[in-house]
């Protein structure tokens, strides 16, 4: 085990059966053990700074029916809504004022934003902050689209591949979705010039450890900019209701893992993290995490965009309380920075 862990540190790279073994085999020892050498890689290229995303749920209207997700189409029970532009732009106001210099559009596949609507938004955005990233996450869109999303301003595109297994994707999509088309998205967005973000859950249901070798695999390989990890959590209204929550101690060894076979990834330490333990969000930075991304979405979207049960958005999740993430982030020995946070290209 311990050679493994050596080999992955010092070449970056296992293979399939050897990432099955490390996460198959995995103690507390070895856990410390990799979250030791993810902040040595991360402070390495980022030292001790932590950088922030100020999170916008612009919509939680989707056409697609994702089992997993609380704003899927089938769940009659999620009140709807949408952010108007003007809505959008003055959490970009706010945020700004905060000190945000990324924010993220993250929503449903809501038919509404069209590429007209959005990149109107997206213009507007980069014409009154020219210093600040603008992040989409919209889900799958043409490669025009994308392009002209990236023409009018867009930055960076987070898009999570979920799952790098084929079979395991179709058990957690309907048919009409495929991880075929998530990774054309990706691939699209790769060489129109985006930073790109992909990530998985852990513990969705059906995941074996065969699967997550394969998702470490893929983001070996993809070399993505950003990784979204996070674990699983169920929501009451969907057909996983009853599965079991994906856990911390798994999502932050895989997070150590993901740093050190990219020590320049920008890495959150996610929602849902914090979400399943009171500590999470610290614990994620402690496993090789350096980026949060606190809610700055108006208070009543914030209860609306329910993509799991007990979501959290007060507290050091809300990006209005910037002051208590420094808090904690200092308490652990990190700092908040509001600087753009581009990633650093090897
Ligand atoms: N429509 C956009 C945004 C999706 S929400 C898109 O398709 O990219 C962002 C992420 O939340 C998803 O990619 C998924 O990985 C995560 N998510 C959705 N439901 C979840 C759940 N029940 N538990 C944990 N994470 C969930």
């Amino acid at each position: 085990m311990i050679k493994l862990i050596e080999k992955l540190y010092n070449t970056r790279s296992l293979s399939l059966d050897e990432y099955e073994y490390l996460i198959s085999n995995r103690t507390e020892e070895y856990a410390e053990k990799l979250a030791s050498l993810a902040r040595q890689r991360a402070n390495e290229v980022y030292g001790n700074k932590i950088f922030v995303r100020g999170l916008i749920e612009i919509t939680n209207i989707c056409k697609n029916d994702c089992l997993y997700c609380g704003i899927r189409r089938s769940n009659k029970a999620c009140q709807r809504y949408r952010l108007t532009k003007e809505e959008i732009l003055s959490c970009c106001e706010e945020g700004n004022r905060i000190g945000y210099k990324t924010f993220v559009l993250q929503g449903g596949e809501d038919g509404f934003f069209t590429d007209e609507v959005l990149c109107d938004i997206v213009k507007e955005i980069k014409k009154r902050y020219p210093e600040a990233a603008v992040t989409l996450s919209m889900g799958e869109r043409s490669y025009e689209s994308y392009k002209a999303l990236k023409e009018a301003g867009a930055d960076r595109y987070l898009l999570r591949h979920e799952t790098a297994d084929p079979e395991h994707y179709s058990m957690l999509h309907p048919e009409e979705l495929t991880l075929e088309n998530r990774m054309r998205c990706l691939d699209d967005l790769k060489s129109l010039g985006y930073q790109v973000g992909c990530g998985f859950m852990v513990g969705s249901p059906y995941q074996t450890y065969g699967h997550i070798a394969k998702d470490l695999k893929f983001i070996e390989e993809f070399s993505p900019d950003m990784c979204g990890i996070g674990p699983f959590i169920s929501h009451r209204d969907t057909p996983f209701k009853d599965e079991k929550s994906g856990s911390l101690e798994l999502t932050c060894y895989l997070l150590s893992i993901v740093r050190l076979i990219h020590p320049h990834i920008l890495l959150p330490s996610t929602t849902a993290l914090g979400t399943i333990h009171p500590d999470g969000r610290q614990m994620g930075i402690l496993s090789g995490a350096n980026v949060v991304m606190p809610n700055l979405s108006p208070e009543d979207a914030k209860s609306k965009y329910t993509l799991y049960d007990n979501k959290l958005h007060s507290g050091a999740e809300s990006a209005r309380e910037l002051n208590k993430l420094k808090e904690l982030m200092s308490s652990i020995g990190y700092k908040i920075v509001t600087e753009r946070g581009d990633v650093i290209k090897e």
